[in-house]
């Protein structure tokens, strides 16, 4: 089956349209189709979209970031975290030394305990992305091979 490689501008919005992210003013994303490159959620609603397109995409929480997991919150005590000086709601830090841990947010601050949420910031979020499609091109077999986009614009690594 042939994959196109999609390059995209977008604004990404929350349900009370509050702006979470945009790629105005920047580089374009350049993703390959199905590669995991976007989110699912997104990634499937562009296929076949064409170039010059300007649309709205919403993506429901679980085919985004997924949803909320309960169990991802956790109380600990203060001094189990890897943090000196003062903490606030709101921060956020690694859970581990591994760089690869999970960023954690603090929630809440009780005495000498902490609540930490491990869920994605976006997690249980329905998104909305205004998405104008830039350009669309068939993957070279080295893209579809590595599975991501390559080019100038695209995905550079030293293959
Ligand atoms: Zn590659």
């Amino acid at each position: 089956m042939s994959k196109n490689v999609v390059t995209f501008h977008y604004t990404l919005r929350d349900p009370a349209g509050r702006v979470l992210d945009t790629s105005a003013g920047g580089d374009p994303i350049v993703y390959l189709e199905g590669a995991g490159q976007i989110i699912d959620g997104l990634d499937e609603q562009l296929r076949n979209v064409p170039a010059g397109t300007r649309t709205c995409v919403q993506v429901p929480a679980a085919r985004a970031y997924g949803e909320r997991d309960a169990n991802q919150v956790r109380q600990v005590r203060r001094a189990q975290l890897p943090v000196d000086g003062e903490l606030k709601i709101g921060d956020q830090f690694q859970a581990g030394a591994d760089r690869f841990a999970p960023v954690v947010t603090v929630v809440a601050i009780a005495d000498d305990h902490v609540t930490l949420d491990a869920n994605h910031p976006l997690a249980g979020v329905d998104l909305t992305f205004e998405v104008e499609i830039v350009a669309v091109r068939p993957a070279t077999p080295g893209e579809l091979q590595h599975g991501h986009a390559h080019g100038a614009d695209g995905h550079g690594h030293c293959q």
